[in-house]
């Protein structure tokens, strides 16, 4: 059988030779000229996204002082561009190198490095490391996607989003890792940048304060990074990545501040998180480089025959939130369809009108056996029932932008996606949800099946709140906000097998996982059966 899974032992033999590399390790790396650095510059680790059939991109940030507090020196770095070089080998321990080379580390991006990588061998693993000077980056684990078209049986892969470093630690992150799967998806709220806000808090933001500024963002993205398992999961699974609210601040959309500030004002700070997030992340620099507040993150990604993922930006293109009615105070709200005319205004857009066109452009030409739509929220109709017995909606997921949501489905329908699934977070709980052009007539077909993922660490919403809507929700198949956790999926040919897997405990940072639900859904029939 065709499969990306790869061997675990190398990591304890690749793990074992540490950040700092004695002077035989690197015996054959290139000598570079770099500047003096009393600390190891690969303090933020590695990662790897975004395969292709001859290549992907790796990532590091020379950060010797990672959490700087001056604006001036970014991670503890100063002076001028440096050369980073890379090798990439056939096996873990870096004896049989297929590639070496340099990459640039530029100070406008905070001395990241993100290295292209192409012409290598379809549909195996490789494993890579970043030099510098006497200083080696910890073994990374990456591979090469199947040739286009090429038959592939079998994908594993996780999906996860919502991980507050001050709410828990990231067991869920490493029991991730364990599983060794082929691939992650991060879906957003990967950072949060406010601080010191939110109850049962039992770590701390390292500055205290809510990020808004470059140097905010770079330190708070750089906090997460120097958390062991967030570490370790990215050095040994590569990421497709998309972003929620809280890379940039809680239920902005678009220009629009959840605050409703001058557009031009708040479009500096998206610009500030945008370049933070980029440099990051293992991102396609030939894409994905920041323009200022605009940053092209929406792609697709494929996997031999197999599976398709269509990776969507769910925030930097979406209309204003419907019906807002408290000037001073920002974020999500619940409107009646009586209520609230916007519910209804065909001309908002979660994705936007020009990512809508790609994305259906997309799902006329897929050939892919599976297609996974990967985006930040629910997607399915929630109908909240309120106190007085009408029926409200929450403006800030698709339930704020209903005929958004009816063309996605009416396309994935009318253009025959084969075997269409959506992944989502945001929403702190596990979701299994039908997903039907009208949720309220019965006799609506299933046209794709929906699994969202709770939070790594973020609070659930009240779950006997939400239990109680259920009636209210024939579509809704499952749902389960009282645990933390990540999805993990085995695809194949005939069938989709999601698992829903929960920590014991974030407060725990030896918490244990299980499995709480899994479901399957078999080719050719949308729709999740309980396994
Ligand atoms: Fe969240
Ligand atoms: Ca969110």
């Amino acid at each position: 059988m065709k499969t990306l899974v790869s061997r675990r032992t190398f990591f304890h033999l690749a793990g074992a030779a540490g950040l700092i590399a004695s002077p035989a390790l690197i015996g054959c790396a290139e000598r570079l000229a770099v500047p003096a650095l009393k600390r190891d510059p690969f303090s933020l680790g590695v990662a790897a996204g975004e395969p292709s059939a001859d290549g992907f991109v790796l990532w590091t940030r020379l950060a010797p002082d990672p959490l700087s507090q001056d604006p001036a020196t970014p991670g503890g770095m100063t002076g001028g561009p440096v050369q980073v070089a890379y090798e990439i080998a056939t096996d873990p321990q870096m004896r049989q190198i297929a590639r070496k080379g340099t990459a640039t580390a530029e100070p406008g991006f905070a001395w990241s490095v993100h290295a292209e990588i192409a012409g290598l061998q379809p549909g195996r693993p490789y494993w890579y490391r970043f030099l510098l000077g006497d200083a080696a980056s910890r073994v990374g684990r990456v591979a090469t996607t199947p040739a286009a078209g090429a038959a592939l049986d079998r994908l594993k892969f996780g999906f996860v989003s919502c991980a507050n470093y001050e709410l828990g630690y990231f067991s869920a992150y490493r029991h991730l890792a364990d599983e060794n799967p082929d691939l992650v998806v991060f879906l957003g709220d990967y950072i949060y940048e406010d601080a010191k806000q939110r109850r049962g808090a039992i770590r701390e933001h390292s500055d205290g304060a809510t990020a808004s500024t470059l140097s905010g963002y770079r330190n708070r993205y750089a906090q997460y990074r120097l958390d062991p398992d967030l570490q370790r999961l990215h050095a040994e699974v590569p990421a497709l990545m998309t972003w929620d609210d809280h890379e940039v601040q809680n239920d902005y959309a678009g220009q629009w501040s959840q605050s409703f500030d001058e557009p031009a004002k708040f479009l500096e700070r998206r610009a500030a998180a945008y370049r933070a997030y980029y440099e990051h992340m293992p991102l396609r620099p030939s894409r994905a480089l920041p323009q200022g507040p605009n940053l092209r993150l929406h792609e697709r990604f494929r996997f031999g025959d197999l599976a398709e993922f269509s990776v969507l930006d769910g925030r930097q293109y979406r209309s204003k939130e419907a019906c807002y009615s408290r000037p001073n105070k920002g974020g999500g709200h619940i409107e009646t369809a009586d209520s609230c005319a916007d519910l209804q205004d065909p001309t908002r857009s979660v994705l936007g009108p020009q990512q809508e066109a790609w994305l259906y452009d997309g799902f006329s030409r897929a050939t892919a056996r599976w297609n996974v739509i990967a985006q930040d929220q629910l997607v399915a109709e929630l109908k909240e029932r309120q106190k007085d017995g009408t029926i409200g909606y929450w403006t800030e997921d698709w339930n704020g932008y209903p005929p958004s949501r009816k063309r996605l489905l009416t396309e994935i329908r009318d253009r025959k996606l084969a075997n269409p699934v959506v992944i989502g977070g945001d929403i702190h709980s596990f979701w299994t949800n039908d997903l039907k052009v009208d949720f309220d007539d019965p006799k609506s077909p299933i046209v794709a099946t929906e699994f969202v993922c709770t939070s790594i660490t973020s609070h659930g919403p009240p779950h006997d709140t939400f239990a109680a809507w259920l009636p209210d929700n024939p579509h809704v198949k499952f749902f389960e906000s009282r645990k933390r956790g990540y999805s993990l999926v085995d695809l194949t040919r005939n069938r989709m097998t999601t698992h829903y897997r929960a920590v014991s405990e974030v407060t725990d940072p030896q918490a244990t996982v299980s499995t709480l639900k899994s479901f399957v859904v078999e080719s050719g029939k949308p729709g999740a059966q309980s396994a």
